[in-house]
């Protein structure tokens, strides 16, 4: 028994210290994100599945064979409930938690019942305990004896001045993050991208309405509007996040339009969102390890055993992603510490370790201050040499410096399209702002 105990544990800890393993825990932080940046989450989640009932399957086997039987009560509701209760105890999402639970949870239960002499009232005392520990410890004992341990970190390193200082604005180099290292891709010569008459209603509200749109590869591309113009739901729609009601989408050449968003994410397309979508329980550079693996593995593989940091040239993307967003100084600081500026990088830099070729990004430069602006434009520079690049910003001067054409949205549809110098003349286009200024 015991030694099937050691077994179970020694593979539980190998399939955690997995690639499989950091990505079941960037899918409980983050689903949306985690299937945006590649991976085909419901394959995971049934992969996780199939190994929790192969243990459960063999320790229910093991305990047959130890019994002689197979007590019904085994079969009860009561006892699915307990296991659940036991994992809440020790901490949710660890490997051990649930082993610390059920001790503290049977040593509980013998101990009201044979010492205490509670008689039928035990298991009352012990839901009373139960809930007494899930109120003041929200992830079990496990979690709180890691919170325990990042705060005291923490305060180490807010005691530490030099780090309580900005992360210091390294000129943002052009790393070899390789911008289009795709499998089996055939050069194609016409738009990187193209959009034939796409629509989205919501209900009656019509969000985009007939858009022809087309970037040529390489390009530069803004996108202004004002707010509620459609501009977050084209992306979405772009990268295949949400269907549109009618119209073709084409990425090279090729009829994306029912893909999946991990799929279209592996052929070279995705995006950065217009509210931060990070994986906030982990690092910046266990973030960034998540993108990379996308891009490394594909949409899914079953790596269980082998080691995170075997996995052949993630090291090097992820160094030279986290390089390329300046995140290096603070790469293993919890997500939530880092400053505003620093979250909004990190977001661009999911986006850029899937090695897109065609990379969307939604108001990169939304809520940072003046200084931060600057080095993010200067970081937008670099990330357009050697990549399709369409940008929606709502600051002007930032999208007439970057962008080479400038598509206008108004009301779900284009209302001009044309160089920096064209829009800013363009009558139609300033009445449009100029109408919802006077209506703001
Ligand atoms: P923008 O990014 O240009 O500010 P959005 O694309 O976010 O605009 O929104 C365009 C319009 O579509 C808005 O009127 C918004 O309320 C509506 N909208 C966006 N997403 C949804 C949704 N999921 N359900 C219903 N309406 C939506
Ligand atoms: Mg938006």
């Amino acid at each position: 028994m015991a030694f099937w105990y050691f077994v179970g544990i020694v593979i539980g800890l190998r399939i955690v210290r997995s690639p499989v393993g950091a990505i079941l825990s960037a899918i409980r932080d983050n689903p949306l994100r985690a299937s945006a940046v590649g991976h085909n989450i419901h394959a995971y989640k049934l992969t996780a599945f199939v190994i929790a009932a192969a243990y459960a399957g063999f320790a229910g086997g093991l305990l047959g064979v130890l019994q002689a039987f197979m007590p019904p009560d085994a079969f009860t509701f009561e006892t699915s409930g307990q296991l659940v209760m036991q994992t809440a105890i020790g901490g949710a999402g660890t490997l051990f938690g649930p082993l610390v639970g059920a001790t503290v949870w049977l040593y509980l239960s013998d101990f009201f019942q044979t010492t205490l002499h509670l008689g039928a009232t035990w298991k009352l005392v012990l839901g009373v305990v139960f809930v007494v520990l899930v109120c003041f410890l929200r992830r079990g004992i496990i979690g709180g004896l890691k919170d325990l341990g990042l705060w005291l970190a923490g305060r180490r390193w807010r005691g530490s001045p030099a780090e309580d200082a900005p992360a210091p604005v390294e000129v943002p180099r052009l790393a070899s993050v390789g911008p289009s290292r795709r499998r089996n891709e055939k050069p194609f010569l016409g738009p990187a991208l193209e959009a034939r008459g796409l629509t989205k209603r919501f209900g009656g509200l019509i969000a985009n309405r007939d858009i022809n749109f087309s970037v040529g590869q390489g390009e530069l591309r803004g996108i202004i509007g004002p707010n509620g113009a459609g501009k977050s739901t084209f992306f979405k729609m772009l990268t295949c996040e949400m269907r549109p009601t009618s119209g073709r989408i084409f990425f090279h050449g090729r009829d994306i339009t029912d893909v999946k968003v991990a799929r279209v994410c592996q052929l070279g397309l995705t995006k950065s969102y217009q509210v931060n979508q990070l994986f906030s329980r982990l690092t910046p550079r266990q973030n960034i390890v998540i993108a990379a693996l996308a891009e490394r593995r594909g949409t899914f593989s079953l790596d269980l055993l082998r080691r995170i940091d075997r996995v052949p040239g993630l090291d090097t993307q992820v160094e030279a992603t986290l390089a390329m967003v300046s995140l290096t100084a603070r790469a293993d600081v919890p997500v939530v510490e880092l400053a505003y500026g620093e979250k909004r990088r990190l977001e661009i830099g999911l986006a850029l370790a899937t090695s897109p070729s065609l990379l969307l990004l939604d108001e990169p430069l939304a809520g940072m201050s003046p200084h931060e602006r600057k080095e993010t434009v200067l970081l937008l520079k670099n990330i357009a040499r050697g990549r399709t690049l369409v940008v929606v910003e709502h600051d002007m001067d930032a999208i007439f410096e970057l962008a080479e054409r400038i598509t206008v949205l108004h009301e779900g549809a284009i209302l001009a399209e044309g160089t920096p110098a064209e829009i800013q003349r363009n009558s139609l286009v300033q009445e449009a702002y100029l109408g919802g200024m006077a209506a703001a």
